[in-house]
């Protein structure tokens, strides 16, 4: 491909973005192909003479977006949002053209001082003190491991990162029964061991009970163990419930534990000075995570992790092998020694694009906005005899349930609303998640997609009703 066939072929593919987001609503929202439609599309062996660019380009069209699920579609309702908005696909595409990587300073030098820049803009937009510093990772599971292995190497005094673990005692890890597996997992990676990672109780609301995390860590000191790290979640990802992080900030302050913060998708709410009550407590907190890649119209992948002490997490990381061995000025940062990759994309780009092309305000606005509708979908929750609220609505998200008032056996309510899962996605129309709440079979709409309006929740309810009592009582026998 040469210059000018790129300059066409690139004209069609962003026409066809804008024509897409156009008419984006004339898609199933979940993909309603069969598992194996498109694999057996793919022809067994690659290509071995040169392809038309247009041929490639209309199997795209023909073969992968069919099998898309639409996470731009403003019906997209399922698991948390991955929202993007169209300033950071301009900075995507832009980012892509660079393509650059972006491990050091001296590699991009532009990509680590805007990197730092931006992640003190997001400092600042959340209210988290000035002694926060910010870097970007992949992902909040990336986020929490390095979290949790700067909390070990930060006990062992680095002795593990040069011994490995067999001199150390056994180590804890505290979150509650709500949070997200990626602790589980980072538990696993760190060598602390999933058995050593405990599930603290919650109360009505979901949200841990401090009086039951300090029980448990002084239980654990009395066998011998080491408690290392509290994961505090803000927004845990069934039910989005805040844990009390000055109560669980002051039980770590007095036993000299790590206490990281999980706010992965419910951190965007920072930017909004009524949700600061979040992070009341937030000097005793180490680390802190939250991803713009969810809730803050940015392209997947872009987290931000902030440390109160970048030495640890350097410590942690870094090494400077003889090929990598730059001039790097000592002012600047070398991000490849904050985290577990030393490759590294070019994120700041597209967060700069989207905070200075919204601004603050549209941030805001937008929040508020989604926030004030979920508000209005909960009052119809509440309101209907035939459904019950499942938790309480915080953010954008609702947990529900189809509860006919003549029907009061749990499991045939389980699978009832299974049943309603199933109908209302398979419509194609919108898309919508489940999880368990206090073992129930619990449906969750989250109302944050970029382009999702009031009309969309609107018409997602009466969908949700229509298809309730086109269910029940006709199909109960199936129950
Ligand atoms: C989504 C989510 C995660 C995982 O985020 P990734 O960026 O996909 O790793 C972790 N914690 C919570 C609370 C989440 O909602």
């Amino acid at each position: 491909m040469d210059h000018e066939l790129f300059r066409q072929e690139a004209h069609k593919m962003v026409d066809w973005i804008a024509d897409y987001y156009q008419n984006i609503e004339q898609y199933p929202v979940k993909a309603q192909c069969k598992p194996g439609w498109v694999y057996s599309r793919i022809p067994a062996d690659p290509p071995l003479e040169p392809e038309e660019m247009d041929t490639v380009f209309s199997d795209f069209k023909d073969i992968i977006v069919p099998g898309m699920t639409h996470w731009q579609h403003p019906s997209f309702f399922a698991y948390f949002p991955a929202n993007n908005s169209f300033p950071s696909i301009l900075a995507e595409m832009l980012t892509s053209a660079l393509g650059a990587q972006c491990m050091k300073w001296e590699t991009s030098p532009a990509a680590t001082e805007l990197e730092e820049a931006v992640m003190q803009w997001l400092r600042k937009m959340t209210g988290l003190p000035e002694r926060f510093e910010g870097v970007i990772q992949d992902s909040a599971s990336t986020s929490t491991l390095c979290a949790i292995l700067s909390a070990r190497e930060r006990f062992t005094q680095f002795g593990s990162n040069s011994n490995g673990l067999h001199a150390t005692p056994v180590m804890r890890v505290y979150c509650s029964g709500e949070a997200h597996s990626s602790i589980e997992k980072a538990v696993k990676i760190a060598g602390i061991g999933k058995d050593n990672l405990v599930k603290i109780g919650m109360d009505e609301a979901f949200r841990m009970d401090p009086a039951l995390l300090e029980q448990a860590i002084a239980g654990d000191i009395k066998l011998g163990y080491h408690p290392l790290c509290v994961v505090a979640a803000l927004g845990t990802t069934g039910p989005t419930s805040v844990d009390p992080l000055p109560e669980i900030a002051a039980v770590c302050n007095k036993y000299n534990i790590w206490l990281h913060v999980d706010a992965a998708f419910s951190g965007s709410t920072l930017i909004l000075p009524e949700f600061r009550w979040m992070i009341e407590g937030i000097e005793h907190v180490d680390s802190l995570v939250f991803n713009p890649h969810k809730w803050l119209f940015t392209n997947f992948d872009c987290s931000a992790y902030f440390v109160k002490d970048s030495e640890t997490l350097i410590n942690t990381f870094k090494l400077v092998p003889e090929y990598l061995k730059t001039q790097i000025p000592e002012h600047v940062n070398d991000y490849s020694n904050w985290g577990i990759q030393l490759g590294r994309r070019f994120r700041a780009l597209k967060l700069w694009f989207v905070i200075r092309s919204f601004g603050i305000k549209g941030l805001q606005e937008k929040l508020r906005a989604q926030m004030a509708v979920a508000q209005e979908l909960k009052t119809w929750v509440t309101e209907h005899p035939d459904f019950e609220l499942m938790a309480p609505v915080l953010f954008n998200l609702v947990c529900f349930r189809f509860h006919p008032s003549d029907l009061n056996d749990e499991v045939s309510l389980d699978k009832l609303n299974e049943l309603l899962l199933l109908k209302v996605n398979g419509s194609g129309s919108m898309y919508i998640s489940h999880t368990r709440l206090n073992s129930k079979y619990t449906l969750r709409l989250q109302n944050g997609q970029t382009h999702v309006e009031r009309q969309h929740v609107v018409k997602a309810w009466d969908k949700i009703l229509e298809d309730a009592y086109a269910i029940y009582p006709s199909e109960l026998s199936k129950l």
